[in-house]
């Protein structure tokens, strides 16, 4: 069989095992309503409760403050709309950033056709929001701040507890969006003066369609799903309990291990880092390069396409990125790789390859040795570069 190199953990992750084990019986056997009265909906329901704990204290918030959501975009949309509505009254400004998930970029740009203003920080080359930048975008009607805690494309991680705590001072809401870092890296939303978070279980080796909304107590939020009382009466609809299961599980799992699991693929993804510079000319490293999760990777070749790169590297078996996954499709640059101010044309020979549990030295390996001719190959493709080699 072809060699196959999973490389695109960013954009899902398989769901371990032990996961899909816990996840199981819920399909079967206890197959109750949580919401019944009943002993097949009061045992599930106990099940889940349990979910909500595991989340809890992977967070260190309050089990009662997890809500959970269908994953990271409706967890975005609800923290982003639920807190606009909620405290319409006090004010309507909205303080984000240029590098945030779609979920939350279009959450924002809705809220502006409905009369909310939103101010986009730029970031700097290392795609990181300046402290000084927030303070200086507050409003007497700012009502919100929210910063993802670390980047899908390029992995950079921003001071998150810096931020809140300005928020903090000045009475405003902060959310962030850490769908990439829960499971990654320590987070403690009490510490860190976190009012909402989002997170999402396909990212941290759970399972697709399930996430959570951590709502810090006395947080002022509308809902955005009516209908039953399920989540305290906050999100309408049927628990998706094997999800919810799975999620509980994969966040335990992922707190357990983070920090030998983080070791080993930081020094896979460095090793990468370094050979990919070594033996590629015309390279640039994107993101910052400490302040970076521990499997990302992402990088700008000039003078080829990261589209054709992508499917070269697919032929090989080896499964990378190019922009996020959302974006793939449509033929505009990524917005991250725009902020961080490359210019279109460095941007669209973009390559995120992002590391996980399953990947080994000799994945590594053997992306340094299929990576560089490749580029190569393409290259020779371009009369720019020829121009460039012939040093005119
Ligand atoms: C994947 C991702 C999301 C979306 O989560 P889904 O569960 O796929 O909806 C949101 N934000 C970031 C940073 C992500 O990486």
């Amino acid at each position: 069989m072809n060699k196959r190199v999973y490389m695109d953990h960013a954009a899902t992750t398989y769901t371990k095992t032990e996961v899909l084990q816990t996840m199981m019986p819920f399909y079967t056997e206890l197959f109750g309503n949580p919401s019944s009265v009943h002993q097949f909906g009061r045992e599930v329901k106990k099940h889940i409760d349990t979910a909500r704990e595991q989340i809890a204290k992977a967070l260190g918030a309050l089990p009662e403050e997890i809500y959970f959501t269908a994953g990271g975009s409706e967890a975005d949309n609800w923290a982003i709309k639920g807190i606009a509505y909620a405290n319409r009254k006090k004010g309507n400004h909205i303080i984000t950033t240029k590098i945030e998930h779609p979920g939350l970029l279009e959450s924002c740009k809705y809220l502006e056709k409905e009369g909310f203003e939103v101010t986009y920080l730029d970031v700097d080359e290392y795609g990181l929001v300046k402290p000084e930048d927030v303070e200086r975008a507050i409003k007497e009607n700012t009502i919100l701040i929210s910063v993802m805690y670390a980047n899908n494309e390029i992995g950079t991680i921003q001071s998150i507890a810096e931020i809140a705590g300005l928020a903090k001072e000045r009475k405003i809401y902060f959310h962030t969006d850490a769908v990439q870092a829960v499971g990654s890296i320590k987070i403690d939303v009490k510490e860190q003066n976190i009012d909402l978070l989002s997170l999402s279980a396909h990212k941290f080796y759970g399972p697709k369609g399930v996430g959570a909304l951590y709502i810090r107590k006395g947080v002022k939020i509308i809902s955005i799903l009516h209908g039953g009382h399920q989540e305290r009466g906050r999100r309408a609809g049927t628990e998706n309990v094997p999800g919810i299961i799975g999620l509980g599980k994969a966040i335990e799992i992922a707190v357990n291990t983070m920090d030998e699991n983080a070791a080993r693929i930081k020094a896979l993804r460095d090793k990468l880092i370094q050979g990919v510079m070594e033996k590629v000319p015309y390279t640039r490293l994107n993101g910052h390069p400490e302040k970076r999760l521990p499997g990302n990777t992402s990088f700008c070749f000039e003078f080829i396409e990261g589209e054709s790169l992508l499917l070269n590297l697919d032929i090989k078996g080896i499964a990378g990125s190019s922009g996020s996954a959302c974006s793939s499709g449509s033929l505009d640059p990524s917005h991250v790789l725009l902020a961080i101010g490359l210019s279109h044309e460095i941007a669209h020979g973009s390559l995120r390859l992002s590391l996980g549990d399953i990947n080994t030295q000799e994945d590594i390996d053997y992306v340094l040795e299929v990576l560089p001719p490749i580029v190569d190959r393409l290259r020779q493709m371009s009369p720019l570069y020829e121009r460039v080699k012939g040093g005119k």
